[in-house]
């Protein structure tokens, strides 16, 4: 399995995508303009249109970003989208102009098989509709899919513990982020229980969901302001350290793309 981070943080936007050495890719959000999205994934040798299917965590734009055009990614290369329902109640409202038939809702328990990729879907607390996490499960390996969430519940960590890779948020360090000078509500909304993962509760959740299993985590959804690589990566080492858990620990870049597997 080969997970490529196209980009990864609220300033530059989200994406990924999943392939192997059989069937057709499969992408995670498309918080991208789509110029540089399709560009991207011609780094790897993937035509948009060869992607098996799109699947869509939740609404905020450094997620969609590439689907709220006149003409989104999904209509142009004919992609099928998967979302939650209260993703597609949103999307109605957006004057885009996306077939029917490519909107596939999917909710929190439910699997689907696109190509050779199998993929479920978990809920998770974060201030957007319906907002899902994803695991997808492809030649044996599967990597899971945890950004934009408030805290780690048990849903979360039965659907993520002992997975190969954990594509997992570590958001912000908290006193960076009270520090920052931002508006009091936007702090507030960010280390609230549906904002996102601190260093510390990234840290805390690693230590119980790494196993022998894990062969790596990569830690996402850094905030460009309010974090570093270096200081998220300590913290969680630190953190897997003490529980006794080896495991090679990486960061997505903000913009960069970076190729894991
Ligand atoms: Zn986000
Ligand atoms: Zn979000």
């Amino acid at each position: 399995m080969y997970i490529a981070s196209l980009s990864s943080s609220s300033t530059c936007g989200n994406a990924y995508v999943v392939w192997g050495d059989r069937g057709r890719p499969v992408l995670f959000d498309c918080g991208v303009p789509i110029r540089r999205l399709v560009a991207c994934l011609r780094e790897f040798g993937i035509e948009p249109q060869d992607l098996a299917g799109l699947f869509i965590t939740h609404e905020h734009s450094d997620h969609v970003k590439a689907m709220c055009l006149v003409t989104p990614f999904a209509q142009k290369y004919r992609t099928p989208v998967y979302a939650s329902r209260g993703f597609w109640k949103w999307y109605s409202r957006y004057a885009c102009r996306l077939d029917r038939d490519l909107m596939r809702p999917i909710a929190a328990g439910e699997e689907v098989v696109v190509s050779k990729s199998r993929v479920r879907a978990f809920s998770k607390p974060h201030d957007a509709s319906e907002p899902l996490g994803f695991v997808v499960e492809l030649e044996d390996e599967r990597a899971g899919f945890a950004t934009d969430l408030g805290y780690v519940t048990e849903e979360v960590e039965s659907c993520l513990r002992g997975i190969e890779y954990l594509v997992f948020e570590s958001n912000h360090d908290v006193d960076m982020e009270k520090r920052s000078g931002r508006p009091w509500p936007l702090i507030q909304r960010v280390i609230g229980s549906l904002g996102h993962l601190s260093n510390d509760q990234a840290a805390q959740a690693l230590s119980d969901l790494v196993t022998a299993e894990t062969k790596q985590v990569i830690l996402s959804h850094l905030s460009t302001e309010c974090n570093t690589p270096e200081i998220a990566r300590s913290v969680v080492e630190k953190s897997l350290k003490r529980a006794g858990k080896t495991v090679a620990v990486q960061v997505a870049p903000a913009r960069e793309i970076a190729v894991y597997s």
